[in-house]
């Protein structure tokens, strides 16, 4: 006799309802009453669909097709069948490029002690502290048409410029703008451009660039000024808040082809979400605030460790719950974090890799290396290829095979993995001295903060379900910045 079981799957409630996050389909199924009995029964062990029948009070044939109907969700199983193992699909080979991030300068007129440029988490690499300061106009050109030639059959592309601070090879950036809307154009392309600052070189000549070629602009701030001084300071100790506050004021009112994020790092010294958003978001008035722990070894003063994990899940826990407030009446937040992930719910997310590195986004070294990520840009261990002779694929393909979710065993029964995959290879590096070994020192938060955010999502599935169905655009943007 076939005893059905509980397949993989995490429960949830928000609103009211209960909901399934099923793991195999990465799918999100609100459960009726004799489906919730159906589950709460099995709950206590496998059985025949007989002893279902015989002790749940619905009509057999209702009950029939609500245990049919959780067999389709693969909700529940047959206890005699294999466990479903994580599928091993790797991409096809010549996967198109998307996103190339451009490390236009390794130097930095900020010394940020935690920062991966000059921190001891640096890659060290020989080749590393060899390559040259700033990209040169060559090396920039020659990496557009490196993203042209391989981005495949996409119509949209992105060109994101990234340092050390990216403003101090400013010049390189306009030209190679002006060179890649050419060079896009004759492709029958389109192509988007970005930056990430950390403001201080502002000018009002360059911000009146920004505004009129509708170059996206992420600034990193971390917060007020006595959390933006404790780490974000210049080479002689002087922190940069009182510098760069009106510059990003100045930026937030002239610019307004397109929404300003900010992006924080947390520390343990500097760890109040809740207050650095405010700040950011209302007296500052950024669009959108993201925040993301520090990536450093855990025995630094700044690592945030087990009891600070919790205290930040405490906070993003009381910002998701403004964030549901503000969706649920049709009005904009800006909790970035949460947003990003209800979008990868939405779309029924499964990774097989934990970000798009070394797939659909690269990074590029001054000297035009093409790196897994921005992060390892110059570092010859994780280099793939350069953008004069393009990718090597069979250290793609051996990477793709080494870094798939399949091979991260600690993972296998994790209900979070098609969303966490295993995190950051970046961070991996650092702590483990390993990019293929899973994040293990973050599990309980990334599954803490998965559930805040399916609940988020279950109860604007019940509360206000046109938010849902918006997030496969770009969020409406208007804007907001304070005078
Ligand atoms: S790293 Fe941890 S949270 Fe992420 S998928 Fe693996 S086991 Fe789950
Ligand atoms: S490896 Fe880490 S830093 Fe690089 S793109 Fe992926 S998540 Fe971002």
């Amino acid at each position: 006799m076939s005893l059905l079981a509980l397949g993989e799957f995490h429960r949830f409630s928000a609103a009211e309802s209960d909901f399934l996050y099923l793991v195999p389909s990465a799918a999100v199924f609100q459960l009726d009453e004799p489906s919730r009995a159906v589950l709460d029964l099995l709950g206590a062990g496998p059985l025949p669909v007989a002893a279902i029948l015989e002790q749940l009070p619905y009509p057999a044939d209702a009950l029939r097709e609500t245990i049919a109907e959780l067999i389709g969700a693969r909700a529940l199983r047959y206890a005699n069948a294999q466990p479903e193992s994580v599928p091993r699909e790797l991409p096809p080979s010549g996967f198109p490029l998307s996103t190339l991030v451009l490390n236009v300068s390794n130097q930095c007129n900020l010394s940020c002690a935690y920062c991966y440029e000059y921190g001891e988490d640096k890659i060290v690499d020989t080749a590393f502290g060899a390559q040259p300061k700033f990209m040169s106009q060559a090396t920039a050109d020659a990496a557009v048409d490196f993203l042209l030639g391989q981005c495949g059959p996409q119509k949209l592309v992105h060109l994101t410029f990234f340092g050390g601070e990216t403003l101090l090879n400013f010049r390189v950036v306009k030209t190679t703008i002006a060179y890649a809307r050419q060079r896009a154009e004759q492709a029958g392309k389109r192509i988007d451009f970005s930056l990430t600052t950390n403001a201080t070189l502002l000018s009002e000549e360059i911000i009146e660039y920004l505004a009129e070629n509708e170059v996206g602009v992420t600034i990193s701030i971390d917060g007020p000024r006595e959390m933006q001084d404790q780490f974000r300071v210049y080479h002689n100790g002087v922190g940069s808040y009182d510098v760069i506050a009106p510059k990003i004021r100045s930026l937030l009112q002239r610019h307004r082809s397109r929404p300003i994020g900010a992006r924080v790092t947390l520390t343990s010294q500097t760890l109040d979400a809740g207050r650095i958003f405010r700040h950011l978001r209302e007296e500052i008035g950024f669009w959108e605030v993201g925040f993301a722990p520090v990536t450093t070894s855990p025995n630094r003063l700044y690592a945030i460790g087990e009891s600070g994990f919790d205290r930040m899940l405490a906070q993003f826990r009381e910002l998701a719950d403004e964030f549901l407030e503000c969706s649920a009446a049709g009005r904009h937040h800006g909790f970035s974090n949460v947003r990003d992930t209800l979008e990868e719910i939405h779309k029924g997310v499964s990774k097989a890799y934990p970000c798009g590195a070394g797939l659909g986004l690269m990074g590029v070294s001054t000297d035009g290396d093409v790196a897994l990520c921005h992060r390892f840009a110059g570092s010859d261990s994780h280099k793939i290829g350069s953008v004069g002779n393009g990718i090597d694929r069979q250290v793609q393909v051996r990477w793709l095979e080494q870094h798939h979710i399949a091979e991260k065993t600690d993972c296998s029964r994790c209900w979070a993995r098609p969303l966490c995959s295993g995190g950051c290879y970046h961070e991996a590096h650092v702590r483990y001295g390993d990019t293929a070994h899973p994040n293990l020192h973050y599990c309980e938060w990334i599954r803490g903060w998965t559930d805040t955010c399916l609940r988020i999502y279950g109860a604007l599935w019940v509360r206000n379900p046109k938010f849902l169905e918006q997030l496969d655009q770009e969020p409406e943007y208007e804007t907001s910045a304070a005078s």
